[in-house]
Order: C-alpha cells, then sequence, then structure tokens
C-alpha cells in the first residue's frame, strides 16, 4: 500500500505528539484523524506504532482457541450476518453435549487454551420449537444451556471458556460467571442510527447500543474481564465509530474490566442483505486501528487476521498487539469463507515485521494474577498455564 512520506500538517503532528506523550485526542481531535490521508495517515500510523511499542513492547499475540457455535438460531435479523438460520433451514443447529465434547477435545488435543462459544441471541423468544427443545432437556434459557456447556468444558477438557451470547443481564454473568475466564459482547457501534428502516440493525431488539453498553457495564460490576469491539462498514460514519471508541474507554475508565477491543472489518458476502455494499478498504481499517491505538493508549487492540488475509500484515504498523482466536481446529463460523491463517504463516510475518508472536489465555495477561477476576473454578486452571508474565507458559505454547 502506497503511502506518502511527506510532512504531516501542524495540526496533525500537534495532536500526535500530544498523544504519544500520554494524552490521547480529544473526541473532536480523534474525528479529525479519521480524515487523515496521504503523509498525515503515515504519521498517524507511525504514531500509533509507536505506542503500541511503547505500552505493548515487540510481542503480539494470539489465543489458540476451537470455536463452539452452541446453537445459530438467533431472534435478531442483523443485515451483515451469515452465521444465523431458521429452524428447519439447512445448517441450522444446536449443538449437543457430546457435539460440545467432542470439539473442545478436538481442541486440546491440537494444544487449545480456549473454548470460545458464539451463539444467537435468545432464540427461544423467537421460536416455539427451540423453546420445546430446551425445554425437553430442562432449561428455560439459551443461557443456562450455555452455563452448563462451559461447566462440562471447564470440567471435562480443562478449556477455558469464553462466552460469547449477547446481551447479557447482570444475573445472567453472575450465572456464567463461575465457568468462564472472560465473555465478551461486541459493541458494534454506539450509534442507534444503525437501528432505523433500511440500517444493519432494523428489528434487531438485541442491538440497542445502550443494552449493550449496560452489558458490559454489568460485567464491570461483576469483575469479567470483558471482550468487545467495533464492527466498521456496516453504514456508520467515521465519527460513530470514533464515539464508539470513546464509551469503550470510559466504561473501562470506570471498572477497568475491558481486556481488549477488537476492530473488525465488515465483509460482503453473496447470501446476506448487505451483499452490494462496499467493504472498508485497507487504509480505513488501518487509520481506525490507529486512531483506537490512539484513544485507548495502553489498553489492548486486536484485528482479526483472517478478514483480511493478503493484507493483514499491515495491522501491526497501525498498533495492534493481538490477533484474537485463532483456530488449529474450527473454521470461523461467522466468517466461514476466511479461514484462518495457518499458525506457522502468522508467527512468520510477526518475525518478519519485527514481532514476537506469543499465546496468550482468554483472559489477558493483565489480569491473569489479579484473582478477583478469576473465579475459583477458572483460577487454578489458568494458573496452572500461565507463566509470570500472565502469558502461555512457553513449554505449554501449542505447536506451530
Ligand atoms: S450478528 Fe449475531 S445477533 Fe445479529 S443475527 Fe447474527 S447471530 Fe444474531
Amino acid at each position: 500500500m502506497p503511502l506518502v512520506r511527506q510532512a504531516p500538517s501542524l495540526h496533525i503532528r500537534q495532536v500526535l505528539a500530544r498523544a504519544l506523550e500520554g494524552e490521547p485526542p480529544a473526541p473532536e481531535e480523534a474525528h479529525g484523524l479519521m480524515a487523515a490521508e496521504g503523509a498525515d495517515l503515515y504519521a498517524l500510523l507511525e504514531a500509533a506504532s509507536a505506542l503500541r511499542d511503547r505500552y505493548k513492547g515487540r510481542v503480539v499475540t494470539y489465543s489458540r482457541k476451537v470455536f463452539i457455535p452452541l446453537t445459530n438460531l438467533c431472534r435478531d435479523v442483523c443485515a451483515y450476518c451469515t452465521f444465523v438460520k431458521q429452524p428447519g433451514e439447512a445448517g441450522a443447529h444446536t449443538m449437543t453435549p457430546d457435539e460440545v465434547l467432542a470439539v473442545a477435545r478436538a481442541g486440546r488435543l491440537l494444544g487449545c487454551k480456549e473454548a470460545l462459544f458464539s451463539l444467537g441471541d435468545k432464540p427461544e423468544l423467537k421460536y416455539p420449537s427451540y423453546r420445546r427443545w430446551l425445554q425437553e432437556r430442562g432449561y428455560a434459557t439459551t443461557l443456562e444451556y450455555l452455563r452448563d456447556m462451559c461447566a462440562l468444558v471447564l470440567r471435562r477438557t480443562g478449556l477455558l471458556p469464553h462466552a460469547n451470547p449477547g446481551l447479557m443481564t447482570e444475573a445472567d454473568i453472575v450465572m456464567l460467571r463461575p465457568y468462564n475466564a472472560s465473555m465478551g459482547i461486541m459493541l458494534e457501534n454506539v450509534s442507534p442510527r444503525l437501528l432505523r428502516p433500511g440500517m444493519p440493525h432494523h428489528r434487531c431488539p438485541d442491538k440497542v447500543p445502550a443494552r449493550r453498553l449496560e452489558t458490559m457495564e454489568a460485567a464491570g460490576r461483576q469483575r469479567v474481564a470483558f471482550t468487545t469491539g467495533i464492527l466498521i462498514g456496516i453504514g456508520e460514519t467515521p465519527q460513530e465509530r470514533v464515539d464508539s471508541l470513546f464509551a469503550i474507554r470510559e466504561l473501562h475508565r470506570r471498572y477497568g474490566h475491558i481486556q481488549e477491543v477488537i476492530v473488525q472489518n465488515f465483509r460482503a458476502k453473496p447470501d446476506i442483505a448487505m451483499w452490494d455494499r462496499p467493504e472498508p478498504g485497507l487504509e480505513d481499517m488501518l487509520r481506525t486501528i490507529a486512531v483506537a491505538r490512539l484513544v485507548l493508549q495502553d489498553m489492548n487492540v486486536q484485528a482479526p487476521p483472517n478478514l483480511a488475509p493478503r493484507e493483514y500484515r499491515w495491522y501491526l504498523r497501525a498498533g495492534i498487539n493481538d490477533w484474537g482466536g485463532v483456530s488449529p481446529v474450527t473454521q470461523d463460523f461467522i466468517n466461514p469463507e476466511a479461514p484462518w491463517p495457518k499458525l506457522r504463516e502468522l508467527r512468520d510475518v510477526c518475525r518478519e515485521e519485527g514481532f514476537e508472536l506469543r499465546e496468550r489465555l482468554p483472559v489477558y495477561p493483565e489480569y491473569v494474577h489479579r484473582p478477583e477476576f478469576l473465579p475459583d473454578g477458572v483460577r487454578e486452571r489458568v494458573q496452572a498455564l500461565a507463566d509470570a508474565t500472565g502469558l502461555v507458559r512457553r513449554e505449554l505454547e501449542g505447536p506451530y
């Protein structure tokens, strides 16, 4: 990607110099950075990269995981979703306990430490047949079933669950917490405008931003190390992206629990309502990652490598310090057309860019030695796997 190595504008230089001294840009300054091009964009990336180096060094992390799509039924209808199915549709499926265990065991054999449970949001409120399926097994809600599947995986395989089931009340979080090393929900975007007719979250009751922020806040009160992030290219404005980053930062300031912020790019696929919408280009992605680094400073910033297979090395130059979960076993069920790069390739790309790739747990190093963030049933397992820095012990890292 050609970038112009010339002098950036005076204003950009001043904003970046302050950010490098630990003073993040104000919202209106960050809005301005979202228009950076040419020399200004080059300077923005350099500043973000320098900040990452200062706070995180030259170690980039990933979590070795299996993906457990517990159910692909959902009551929402996001216009970019390929994961969701309706009961009776080809591919609609809710995993049985045996299926869950089989995936987790396969992961364990290949050195995985994380079981990522990703699933649709409250399908029992929409589909009577699914409600009956749950009731026949003694459950009133998907989240009760999820709790037992997290407990099963933790107990029988030692993989550390990370639940990502959509909106959760504080009571839901309390119920799931004993069996999860961390949990998450993508904020996606803080703008309620995206719920209007013709927008991607129209008729998606679980995508109301205020409710997602409530879930994140409840996780903070319950001391859960929490993953969130933004989804870019779904019809939001650059300013709304930035406002979403500030909303996440504000919650982290209050509770200190946001363990990572994902910057995820929309991918157009033939079978989604947004099939003809443009995808964010590489410069757009880099600009957003770099602004995230400046706004979030020492927080962990992640971008998934499988959604830009030819270009992801550039993310390192924009300030990320993590690749997210990478699976040697399961495909990315949310983006099934986008396989993860081989771990060896990821390691080699990191080396070529001057970084060391290290394995982390689903709970980030910052929280590994803070007992208040680790439930009793999880703490022992985490500490058996982690070294003094909170990363996976070198001798236990999975093979490349
Ligand atoms: S993106 Fe998530 S909430 Fe939206 S339809 Fe798909 S599974 Fe449901």
